[in-house]
């Protein structure tokens, strides 16, 4: 709640509690974040973000993962203004279709083909019926406590939801070979796919990378049955490998869906797959009425050979290795004790013996007083745009909130 009189953020989220149920829907909205966090933004530049009452952070979120060259890319957003002035909402695609189509299948190696939509969970939900299609099956295996989206399949609320939208999900723990081969003695002779997201990104816990065997046992399950291995790549997708983030363990999906990153901040989602699912994403009939959008698919070739021509993933993974080892000189130095879990390219933070976050919060709330944006229980992002001098800021500014924690 934001308890600061007078701001411009207040006054707008007054006027949006009248007209907006609970004042904004969704992940984003900030009533769940700490004290002092800004709803509204005035602009976002490069690794920084200034909210509507002037105050500039550098900005570690990265609207949850779509800014991945840094916000207003000139690159990205020079091919968006190009392709604006020649039509975006046309009676089809423009030519750049074929070209992001060809720049995909090129740099992902389980790649034969890929379509288009514009939220991840037109992807994930596009790759489980696709398998589904394929495989003339229903079941589909998903890890407990993943997010692959928001609608009834997959939502993580029960609002609105009945138990025959998802009648055939069945349940693993990620990382637990033997919860897998449960789960698919579950499903019998009518496995159509297996889902795993990147790693394991609960919020609110510490991440799991996954294990090599994991990887490997989800593959060699998929194969033997002729069920489809899902990567729910859109979180992670493009920070960790430009080829899909299982390539850093060589275990290849069959399909992935990837988004956020794609089109630095344009709305995109991308469904890749196999030859073998080839017939069957030809005969799922998938669309939108903005799925053909060229502005985003422009700005998305755009980003992915901006992406390639600096290592993304490289620069990613600098950056975060000098934030966690900064970040736990100084909790060790205000003797507070943190965990740092999951890819150093997607940093998440979170404080020992803190069940209900409250040190969590508070040191985000301070580190926010000193020009950092941070997340108590989610994982953050880190962006091309960000430099060392940035991090050493995010560090100055956690530094204050370790004093307040250690207090
Ligand atoms: N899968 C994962 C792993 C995600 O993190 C998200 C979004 N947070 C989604 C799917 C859904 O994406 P979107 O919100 O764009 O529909």
């Amino acid at each position: 709640m934001d308890t600061r009189v007078n701001s411009a953020d207040t006054a707008l989220r007054e006027r949006a509690r009248r007209v907006i149920p609970g004042g904004l829907w969704g992940h984003m909205n900030a009533d769940r974040l700490p004290e002092g966090y800004p709803q509204y933004f005035a602009r976002g530049e490069g690794c920084r973000l200034t909210d509507v009452d002037g105050r500039s952070f550098v900005d570690l979120m990265c609207a949850w993962g779509p800014i991945i060259l840094g916000h207003c890319h000139p690159v990205a957003e020079a091919a968006a203004r190009e392709q604006t002035a020649r039509g975006d909402c046309m009676n089809g695609p423009g030519p750049v279709l074929v070209d992001l189509a060809e720049t995909l299948v090129a740099m992902i190696p389980h790649a034969a083909w890929c379509q288009f939509g514009k939220n991840g969970t037109d992807a994930t939900t596009g790759c489980v019926t696709i398998a589904r299609a394929g495989t003339g099956r229903r079941k589909v295996l998903v890890a407990r406590g993943a997010y692959h989206g928001a609608v009834p399949w997959c939502s993580p609320s029960v609002a609105g939801v009945t138990a025959e939208d998802r009648a055939h999900l069945l349940h693993f723990n990620y990382n637990d070979v033997d919860s897998i081969d449960a789960a698919v003695e579950a499903a019998g002779g009518d496995l159509a796919a297996i889902v795993v997201s990147a790693f394991r990104h609960d919020m609110g816990v510490a991440q799991e990378m996954p294990s090599l065997a994991f990887a490997w046992h989800v593959r060699s399950v998929c194969d033997s049955t002729g069920a489809a291995l899902i990567l729910d790549d859109v979180r992670a997708g493009f920070r960790l490998h430009l080829g899909g983030s299982w390539e850093t363990l060589g275990v290849r999906p069959d399909l992935s869906a990837f988004s956020k990153a794609i089109g630095n901040g344009y709305a995109l989602a991308a469904v890749t797959g196999r030859e073998w699912l080839r017939d069957a994403a030809t005969q799922v009939f998938s669309t939108g009425s903005f799925w053909c959008g060229a502005v985003a698919m422009a700005a998305a070739v755009a980003t992915l050979g901006e992406l390639r021509r600096v290592d993304a993933p490289a620069v990613l993974l600098g950056l975060g290795e000098r934030l966690r080892e900064g970040l736990a000189e100084r909790a060790a130095f205000r003797r507070v004790r943190i965990s740092q879990s999951g890819p150093a390219a997607m940093p998440t933070v979170l404080f020992e013996d803190d069940p209900e976050w409250k040190k969590g919060y508070a040191f985000c709330a301070e580190a926010l007083r000193h020009g950092a944006y941070l997340h108590p229980k989610h994982n953050m992002f880190l962006s091309c745009a960000h430099t060392e001098a940035d991090i050493d800021v995010v560090l100055e500014a956690a530094d204050r909130g370790f004093q307040v924690v250690g207090r």
